[in-house]
């Protein structure tokens, strides 16, 4: 029976049959091809790094391509997840608050995504509950088989559906083996067969281990955690195997034999300076070939297309590579030893020191640390700073010694979110005569609120997927330093994730301080973006938006591009831009391949 024929044999509306597999309107079985990634032997490999590289070779040869990634954990969204434990909360445009990865995959395919290619258990099992009580299960007793399986391969086929994709990529979270992912591997294992032979290529990402007392590469964890995908029912495709160094052909060998799997396709992917090096890595080894071949996707490969694609993307990581002028941006944080809720700001930072020429370093300030007194001393070799988004009091008073000493020395900065609400406060109580001001956040009954609660957060109670979320435009006032560094647009969108913003009563006070609200809501009182003008400080900006989450490498976002050009004349470089700044602002993959000057990241070496 072929695929078409199977699927048409199933029915979910009869209780004579074993099969569960509802089918989304308009999905054609068949159309669609579906690489899946599961992790094994440990987390933390990278596997969204390594799954938005293989989406992007695809991609660069002309193929329509989308990410889903599928979490284990009971939470609906990632909105209530610490970020010191789990990474930043990533916002999509649609308001979705999602894992980091999902910011990589929309960085690296320089795509916008929906809350489509997002799932955790915690929306399959809500979802499965719901329709038990409307009665659309007719009488059967609801089961892990079929029905929850059911309800993530019927995501798949909607994300399949809505996205027209030629090939979805499923990225499994957690490791083989783990009780809370097995069901999603089930499911995918059940669609496959039911797709039928060529529509899904599965990729295993393993782990090779070199332990220093032995000073070889060994392959017994990976050979032995590839065995537990195939009692899942799993057979891969292709082998990926993470190591430190590149992987021995001996060593892979043994992978290849043990987990059957040709030779040529178990491929190495070690360690290497950028996240943007795998594609090529990948391309390399000749992956992105097997998983073309398996799908049976030759015919649709644009090979013109993809040379333009690698051109472009090379270009940007000859930038990157070629270090120039080093600078030191200072981030401000309570997370400081947990990079990965960061993530985004490292990403911005390195997109916009590639652009304009400088090797930039980060210095990671512990705010709880900061006092008016040490802040000099804390912050002399930073040639600009950011104080990014947070929650909650603590750190607070270092942040805002900070942004005083920032303001008032004329240090580059950059306010994210709280960090320009910490910032209004700054110059309300210093500047503006409002001795008092604060955030009702800090101090619920402050005499002077010049931050206080969004007008529709006062009735909520619940924490979860409430705040101001997602993509919202900002009208930029004609004439200031914020519609200058956008090309003079009159609107930009940006994306949000707040409860409180600045308190309509006070703006007119600040306003004639000499402080500039230089982005709005067009529908709302709510300010977007304020600045110190530029005769009064050469680069003082603050957001209520978080313009990290939709940086791109080769669309860097702009407020970081000025910080990093405000960050190098502060350290003495007149001019270090390599004359691309426009075209990287309205630029679309192909566009900005204009050489520019060298730039790099040190803190953000990143390896997968
Ligand atoms: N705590 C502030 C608010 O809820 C800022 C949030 C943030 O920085 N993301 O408005």
């Amino acid at each position: 029976m072929n695929s078409k024929n199977l699927l048409a044999s199933l029915t979910h509306d009869s209780d004579e049959t074993e099969f569960f597999t509802p089918m989304p309107t308009g999905y054609e079985p068949g159309k669609t091809k579906y690489v899946v990634v599961f992790g094994t032997v440990m987390s933390g490999l990278g596997k969204g790094i390594f799954s938005s590289s293989l989406a992007k070779i695809l991609q660069d040869k002309g193929l329509r391509v989308t990410p889903i990634k599928l979490e284990g954990y009971l939470n609906r969204d990632s909105g209530t997840l610490n970020p010191y434990r789990h990474g930043e909360v990533f916002v999509l445009d649609d308001g979705m608050e999602c894992d980091m990865d999902l910011g990589t995959y929309e960085r690296m395919l320089n795509q916008e995504l929906s809350r489509l290619n997002f799932t955790t258990s915690g929306q399959i099992f809500s979802s499965v509950l719901e329709k038990e009580r409307k009665g659309r299960y007719l009488g059967r007793d609801v089961q892990m088989i079929p029905h929850v399986t059911g309800e993530v391969k019927l995501r798949l086929r909607e994300l399949a559906v809505a996205s027209k994709a030629d090939v979805v990529f499923v990225e499994i979270g957690g490791t083989v083996g783990d009780v809370e992912n097995a069901y999603f591997i089930e499911a995918v294992r059940e669609m496959s067969y039911e797709e039928g032979q060529g529509n899904f290529c599965y990729v295993a990402l393993t782990y090779v281990i070199e332990p220093s007392i032995l000073g070889e590469q060994k392959s017994k964890p990976a050979q032995l955690n590839l065995k537990l995908l195939n009692a899942a029912g799993i057979h891969p495709n292709i082998i990926a195997c993470r190591a430190s160094e590149p992987v021995a052909k001996k060593v892979r060998e043994k992978i290849a034999l043990f987990a059957n799997v040709p030779m040529d396709r178990v491929f190495s992917m070690h360690d290497c300076d950028s996240v943007y090096v795998i594609p090529e890595m990948l391309r390399g080894g000749g992956i992105d070939a097997a998983v073309i071949d398996l799908l049976g996707l030759s015919e649709q490969v644009d090979t013109p297309r993809e040379e333009e694609a690698r051109k472009t993307w090379a270009d940007y990581i000859s930038r990157l590579r070629t270090a120039q002028h080093a600078v030191t941006i200072g981030i401000i944080g309570k997370y400081t030893t947990v990079r990965d809720s960061y993530a985004s700001i490292i990403q911005a930072i390195e997109h916009a020191g590639a652009l304009v020429g400088a090797k930039v370093r980060l210095e990671w300030v512990d705010s709880s640390d900061l006092t008016p007194a040490n802040v000099a001393k804390r912050l002399e070799n930073v040639h600009g700073v950011i104080v990014p988004g947070g929650f909650g009091i603590r750190g607070v008073d270092g942040k805002i010694a900070c942004i005083q000493h920032v303001r008032e020395n004329k240090i580059p900065y950059l306010g994210i979110c709280y960090g320009m609400q910490l910032a209004v406060i700054e110059y309300a109580r210093n500047v503006a005569g409002l001795q008092h001001a604060n955030s009702t956040e800090i101090e619920p009954d402050c005499p002077q609120p010049v931050i206080d609660l969004l007008p529709e957060q006062m009735q909520i109670e619940a924490l979860g997927g409430n705040m101001r979320l997602g993509g919202h435009d900002v009208v930029l006032t004609p004439g200031t330093a914020a519609a200058e560094m956008f090309d003079n647009a009159e609107e930009v969108r940006l994306r949000f994730r707040h409860r409180y913003e600045v308190n309509p009563v006070h703006i007119e006070t600040l306003e004639k301080s000499g402080l500039v609200f230089s982005g709005k809501s067009p529908t709302h009182p709510i300010m977007h973006i304020m600045e110190v003008p530029k005769d009064r400080h050469p680069y003082f900006f603050a957001t209520q938006a978080h313009p990290e989450l939709v940086t791109r490498p080769l669309r860097p976002q702009p407020m970081f591009v000025g910080l990093v050009q405000a960050a190098l004349r502060y350290s003495g470089v007149s001019d270090a831009s390599g004359g691309c700044k426009q075209e990287a602002e309205s630029a679309t993959e192909s566009e900005c391949d204009a050489p520019g000057p060298a730039g790099s990241i040190d803190t953000a070496a990143t390896s997968v």
